[in-house]
């Protein structure tokens, strides 16, 4: 499940994507991994950071959008 309040500024999109996945070496780097680049050759395995737009972007589909009904 992506966490809204887990957002990083400093990483974009990528920080709430359900398509991302954190990758540490064996030096201790961190990277930002795009499981999706393996089916969407237009995306690059390892993102320029920070990401402001993608249109692959894509949240946990299984919460939903909103608190309850709409009214009115
Ligand atoms: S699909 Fe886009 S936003 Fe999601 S991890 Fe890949 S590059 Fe980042």
């Amino acid at each position: 499940m992506t966490d809204p309040a887990s957002f990083d500024p400093a990483v974009g999109l990528c920080s709430l994507c359900e398509h991302a996945r954190q990758v540490r070496s064996g030096r201790g780097s961190r990277f930002w991994l795009c499981a999706q680049a393996s089916e969407d050759p237009t995306l690059r395995k390892y993102p320029a950071l920070p990401r402001e737009a993608c249109h692959a972007f894509a949240t946990d589909v299984s919460q939903p959008p909103c608190d309850g009904p709409a009214t009115g």
